[in-house]
């Protein structure tokens, strides 16, 4: 049997008929740049947060660094953030001007470990960048709290949690900008490049629109900027998608539960830890080899049987080749965590659109891997 690691076309056939509806009405509008349906999108999308304002970009790096610019974050200043993330995460800070500082991330969570934070701050910081890791929110509250205390903006990078909540609070709701991408492996994709940002607040919302089209308010009128738009062809997948999104992160967490509950006395592994009265929607589910020579064993076992497993992300940022990039990245402190969790981790197949089967054929090898090692 084959387990695959994505189901796009699966998906895309399961909603064809809305997809191709609003893919026909974009096409027959003759408007696909800053049309119709961007705005449709930007206003549902704005809406499923609860939050004022959403604007459509070209990617997830982009709503990152754009929201950087907006929040007036620049050369000199410096944004915390942890280095077991995707590598977009620093780079945006990079591509701004801006320096990424690295502390080490919760043992559990292997999101940002805000009691690491406090110790990293230097008159340069300005912003606190935690990454909602695997589709689980980081500890907003602890975050935002520093965020108040030290006056830093906090930007949330949540390409991998839409849908996501935390216990009490709701993703945008503590943070000047939520960013997301919707390349088409995240919980929300496209068939293709595309990302937002989301916020409450107006200038960010103003600044950020500005920005993504050459710097445009007014026909004819430029101030800097760059040209980052999301097209509306995208923007039609992505309206079809979002009524969706829900029944599927209910979906990836139905299968994670069966993940858990199959592969809970394997001894060689550890399972995610999902924090108690958080609404964790797996954008991934990731376990960990206790041992890390183990984790390349583990891994050729189930690709060598079929399934389709993978690493996020088995490089952390700093141990990339480009870093450090000129002087622009530093690590505050020990990062055990973050390198434990580089060391050791293995991404099983998630999607909504998996069957029981294939979830059962991933847990039998994994159990099957798990025997061989004793
Ligand atoms: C995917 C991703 C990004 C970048 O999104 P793109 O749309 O590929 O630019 C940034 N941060 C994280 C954590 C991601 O997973």
């Amino acid at each position: 049997m084959n387990v695959p690691f994505y189901g796009h076309v699966r998906q895309y056939h399961n909603i064809k008929a809305e997809i191709d509806k609003n893919l026909n009405e974009v096409l027959e509008s003759g408007s696909y740049v800053m049309g119709p349906m961007l705005k449709r999108f930007e206003k549902e999308f704005a809406d499923y947060h609860g939050a004022k304002y959403a604007v459509g970009v070209g990617n997830g790096t982009d709503a990152l660094w754009l929201s950087f610019m907006a929040l007036g974050i620049g050369p000199g200043d410096e944004c915390i953030t942890h280095p077991n993330t995707f590598f977009a995460t620093a780079e945006a800070i990079w591509i701004a001007g801006a320096t990424a500082v690295f502390v080490d991330s919760d043992p559990k969570t292997n999101c940002i470990d805000p009691s690491k934070i406090e110790a990293a701050i230097t008159p340069k910081t300005k912003a606190l960048v935690p990454v909602h890791l695997y589709g689980q929110c980081a500890d907003m509250k602890a975050i935002r709290k520093i965020a108040d205390k030290h006056k830093l903006f906090v930007v949330e990078d949540n390409a991998q949690g839409i849908g996501a909540r935390g216990d009490g609070f709701k993703i945008g709701e503590l943070s000047d900008a939520v960013c997301t991408s919707f390349i088409i492996q995240k919980n929300l994709g496209t068939f293709g490049d595309g990302g937002a940002v989301v916020t409450n607040n107006e200038s960010v919302d103003r600044v950020v629109r500005r920005l993504r089209n050459h710097g445009s308010e007014k026909r004819s009128c430029h101030s800097y900027g760059f040209n980052s738009r999301l097209d509306d062809i995208h923007a039609g997948v992505l309206s079809a998608k979002l009524k969706h999104i829900d029944e599927w992160n209910d979906l990836r967490r139905k299968w994670s539960a069966r993940y858990t509950a199959c592969l809970k006395d394997a001894q060689n592994i550890t399972l995610p830890y999902a924090v108690p009265g958080y609404h964790h929607i797996f954008h991934l589910y990731v376990i960990e080899a206790k041992r890390p020579e183990h984790r390349k064993a583990l891994l050729d076992f189930l690709v060598k049987n079929g399934v389709d497993a993978k690493c996020h992300y088995d490089i952390a940022i700093h141990q990339q080749e480009g870093y450090p990039w000129g002087k622009q990245a530093r690590i505050a402190g020990p990062i055990p965590n973050a390198e434990r969790n580089a060391a050791c981790c293995i991404s099983l197949p998630m999607f909504p659109e998996l069957t029981q089967e294939e979830v059962d054929y991933t847990i039998l090898k994994t159990l099957e891997w798990d025997r061989t090692v004793g």
